[in-house]
Parts: structure tokens; sequence; C-alpha cells
């Protein structure tokens, strides 16, 4: 298995770990396998009441296709997934349980900074500081993020002698808690940078300077580095195997999504040969997603500021992934296709000679959510099931309650209602004590955690060549 890029119609062929390093593909394009690893039948079977260690060991082993060694890999799950860095429950990294309305939830937010993205970044940040040190070589990073993934990547990040990874964020939008955590990991190799514009603005400006020659060489934490993706395949498989009783039985998931990388993650599991009938995939206000798979148009909006900020969206970057395949892995008509959408913004896939029912064929499903819906689902689930869930979470069971029918849903926990306790507020009129390690997050940041910058990639550049060279 190798890695080629959407757009790369002579598919010059990368390793895992090149892809790793280098993020998004030189010609613009984002990287894929190109084929999808199977796992059969038997092997579901053996791996049915593994650990999560094992499991991610065993898919990630499959997607990485050798790159990296198996006692290397096998080590990382199991740091990555320690009971020192995830608050077990029941001695389960992601628990699902079966909440009171009948759907079934799985908590992704058990890790170090309460977000999904810690599934993910804390695998990343073990690949990227070993395969460096096995080139020696070091690497600097420049991301975007709505909140979630610059806590996750600078707690994977912080410390590591081989990486500098500086995170935009938008200066509005973000809640106190998720500012407040960032601005916490300020100093060393962590470099905060507010930008006056929203996450859109923040994911433009890490590709106009990575389109400079001088930066070509950046890193990337953002779902658009595929090692984001690969990471975040193996809790599908656990919440698959906590629910079906026998392998081989349905299941629908219900993803909250913004960028579309959690839910391109479950089709790739679903590629790979789980058991997944349908990915049901939730928005918020900003419903991009939910229009293109309602009528196959995708159109960029200009995202507004909602309570469940992280799915803040005006176009979901890892789509592309899945547009190449269902344009059959046809990188000339990927490029045309994002080409049009990125002058033009919009692009219906009905020019491409493909029916909206292509989607449906690969097993999406979509729904939206208003802020109403997500405090009124907030409330419910604490009275039936009493748990706090957060607005995302909200959003997907939301969703997932409209959507369900005879196969068992598992609706997606995305975070702990702690990182959004303004919400929580509004909605049930307490928040919950917070667990230990977050409490009095916000009295500690400094004031200059955070380097204030206008939207515009020259002053990027400039604060990024002042602060790589002091190293
Ligand atoms: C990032 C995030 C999402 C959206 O995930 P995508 O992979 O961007 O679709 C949803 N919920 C929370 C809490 C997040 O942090």
């Amino acid at each position: 298995m190798r890695m080629i890029s959407t757009r790369d119609t002579g598919r010059t062929g990368r390793s895992y770990t090149d892809v790793l390093l280098e993020g998004l593909a030189p010609d613009g394009g984002l990287y894929v396998p190109d084929e999808y690893p199977q796992f059969s039948h038997d092997e579901l079977v053996a791996l049915q009441s593994a650990p999560y260690t094992r499991i991610a060991f065993e898919v990630k082993r499959k997607l990485i296709s050798g790159a990296i060694p198996d006692d290397v890999l096998k080590t990382m799950a199991s740091e990555a997934y320690s009971e020192k860095n995830f608050d077990l429950v029941n001695g389960q990294v992601v628990p699902v349980t079966l909440n009171g309305d009948g759907l079934y939830v799985q908590n992704l937010s058990l890790g170090p900074t309460a977000a999904f993205k810690d599934m993910a970044m804390q695998f990343l940040g073990r690949e990227m500081a070993y395969e460096l040190s096995q080139r020696k070589e070091s690497l600097v990073i420049l991301g975007a993020t709505s909140g979630d993934t610059g806590s996750a990547a600078e707690a994977a990040f912080k410390g590591l002698s081989n990486v500098t990874l500086a995170m935009l964020s938008p200066l509005e939008g973000m809640s106190d808690f998720q500012r407040a955590q960032m601005g916490s990991f300020s100093g060393g190799n962590i470099i905060n940078i507010s930008i006056r514009g929203r996450f859109d603005d923040c994911q433009d400006l890490v590709k106009a300077v990575k389109q400079d020659p001088e930066f070509a060489k950046l890193g990337a934490v953002n779902s658009i580095n595929w090692a984001r993706i690969a990471a975040q395949v193996p809790y599908y498989f656990s919440g698959y195997f906590q629910v079906a009783k026998n392998i081989g039985d349905l299941v629908d998931f219900t993803v909250p999504s913004g960028n579309f990388g959690n839910v391109l993650s479950g089709y790739i599991a679903k590629q790979m040969g789980l058991p997944i009938r349908r990915l049901v995939v939730a928005t918020n206000e900003n419903s991009v997603l939910h229009k293109l798979f309602t009528n196959g148009v995708y159109e960029n909006t200009p995202a507004q500021i909602t309570s469940s900020p992280s799915m803040d969206i005006s176009k979901a970057s890892n789509y592309e992934r899945l547009v190449f395949d269902v344009l059959d892995k046809d990188a000339d008509e990927t490029r045309e296709y994002m080409r049009i959408f990125n002058s033009t913004g919009k692009v219906s896939l009905e020019d491409f000679g493909v029916s909206v029912r292509a989607f449906e064929k690969l097993g999406f499903d979509s729904g939206s959510s208003t802020h109403a819906n997500r405090l009124e689902t907030i409330r419910s689930t604490y009275k039936d099931s009493s748990i706090v869930i957060d607005p995302h979470t909200a959003d997907g069971v939301f969703i997932g309650r409209a959507k369900k029918t005879d196969v068992p849903m598992i609706c997606l926990a995305t975070a702990l209602p702690v990182k959004f306790e303004n919400t929580i507020r509004e909605a049930l009129g307490f928040v919950p004590e917070r667990p230990q390690r977050f409490r009095g997050l916000e009295d500690v940041i400094t004031t200059d955690a955070f380097t204030i910058l206008d939207a515009q990639a020259v002053a990027v550049k400039e604060l990024l060549r002042k602060c790589t060279m002091s190293l």
C-alpha cells in the first residue's frame, strides 16, 4: 500500500512516514492510500475482546504498511492510550454507554485535553518524534484550530526537542476554557497566535504560508494530515465491538462534524471491512456538509459562531478525500472539482455526471441542529440518563435520535462538557463539577500567552521567521 495525492494523475507513491511529515501534498491535494487494507471476518472476531491498545495497534499496522516497525508501533499505542493519559472508565479508553433514549454514546474525550482530538494527537506526537529522530531532522509545524485541535496538539507536542509547533486560532469564538487551555501550553516549543478573523481565515493562512517555497517544509497537525485520519479509525472498531452482539451485525454511527475528519475515519473503517451500515454526518447551523449530502452541491458559506464552535466551518477540507472516491479515484476530475470550488465557491456533483445518490450508496446520511435543539437535547439527556453532554455531542444525539432505525445507533461524544460551561449553564442552570485536573485552569493563564496578528500571511511568516531563527 502506498500513499497517493488526490490531485496527482502520475500517482507518485509515498510512504506513510513521508506523508506524516509532509502533511499536504505538493500539488495541493490530500494524501490517501492507493487501496484500503482489509479485515477479514476472522480477524475481526480475533480482535473483538482485545483491549483498546491492541485494537489501535492492529488497525494502525494495516494502515501504515510497515513504515514503522511493529514493536515501536505497539509501544506507541500502549503509551498514547495509557492510564496516565486517559481517565479510563471501567478500563475502557473509548467506552460506549446505552442512554435512556435507546442511543449508544461512545465517549472519545477522556484524554488530556477533553476532546476527541486527543485520540489522534497522542499518536501523532509520538510518530512524528520517532520518525524525525530516525531521520535526524527537526520540523516546524503550522496548524489552525477552532479550539480543540490546538490544545490537543500542544499537549502531545509540548517539550519535544525536534518539533516547534505554532498554532493559529481565531481571536473570537473559542470558549474561555479552550483559550485558557491553549494558553497554558505557551512557551518553549509551543507558539500560540491569535488571528483577527475566523477559523477559516486561520486555515487559509496555513495553506497560504505553506505555498511560499521558503515555508514549503512546514509540517501539519490538522486533519489534512493523513496520520490524523488513520489514528481515528481504531475507535470505530472499538465502538463496533462494544455494541455488536455478533461480528457481521450492522451498526450506524452519528458523528458531529466540521472539517469532515472524524466521520471520514469512520468511512475508512467501513471500507476496511467493519460492518458499518450508515454514517450520519451531523452539523450545526454551519450546515455546508448537510446541504452537500442532501443535494450534492458543495458551497462555501461564511461561517457563523455557534454554541458548538469546534464545528464552525465554511468548508470541510477532508471532503476532498471522499470526493476522490466518488469520482472513481480520478485525480484529474478531483483537481478540476476542487478548482471550481476554490475559484467560484460552489461545485455540483451532477456537473461531473455523478448523482447525489452516490453518497447514500457509500453509507452517508446527514442532518443539522440549531442552538435550541442542542439545549433541549442537553436537558433531555440529563433527564433520561443523568449524564451531562457537551453541545457538540448534543448535536450528534439530536440528529442520531431522528435517524435511528432498528439498527444500533452509536453517537460519538466529541468533547467533555467542562469545555463549554456557558452553554451547559444555559441549558441546565448549573455546571457539573470539573474533573480535578481542570480546576482553576483559567487562573494560571498569563497575558502574553497569545500573539495577536491580522489575518495576513506576511504577518504570520514574519513571526515564524523570528521564532524559528532564535532556536
Ligand atoms: C474537531 C471537533 C469536531 C469536528 O470534527 P471534524 O473532524 O473536524 O469533523 C466536533 N466536535 C468537537 C468537540 C471537535 O473538537
